[in-house]
């Protein structure tokens, strides 16, 4: 994969903060900086997995809205990051105390999930 020439989309400063559990913080090449929890990048984890895992529970959602009685929540403990390195010039691989390894975030995919309103409005309003 090539580094993205988007300057938004290129990191500058990459701090993950493991042992404190305090979650990933990147500063990016556009000057903008960026604070993940690991609570969230677990949430929003690309692999193939956990996308299915999200699909089936949005249609999960759809069914208990439609009918009578709410599906109670499973309790989870919040998950946080055991390790995590580089891969390669382009993403970070986490490896969540709850035993998934397999999510590898490109630096691409980390600006576009940035919780801060400013991407949400850059990369995620959809709706134009
Ligand atoms: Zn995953
Ligand atoms: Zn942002």
């Amino acid at each position: 994969m090539p580094i993205p020439l988007d300057p938004r989309k290129k990191p500058t400063d990459i701090k993950v903060r493991v042992s404190t559990g305090a979650g990933v913080d990147i500063v990016w090449a556009d000057h903008h900086s960026s604070h993940y929890d690991f609570a969230y990048l677990r949430g929003q984890c690309p692999c193939a997995m956990c996308d299915d895992e999200r699909r089936k529970k949005k249609d999960l959602a759809a069914h208990a809205a439609s009918g009578p009685g709410a599906v109670l929540p499973l309790f989870k403990p919040r998950p946080t990051a055991r390790a995590a390195k580089a891969v390669g010039n382009y993403a970070l691989q986490i490896d969540f105390s709850d035993g998934h390894t397999t999510g590898i975030y490109s630096y691409d995919y980390l600006r576009t999930i940035c919780p801060c309103q400013e991407c949400a409005k850059a990369f995620r309003s959809y709706a134009g």
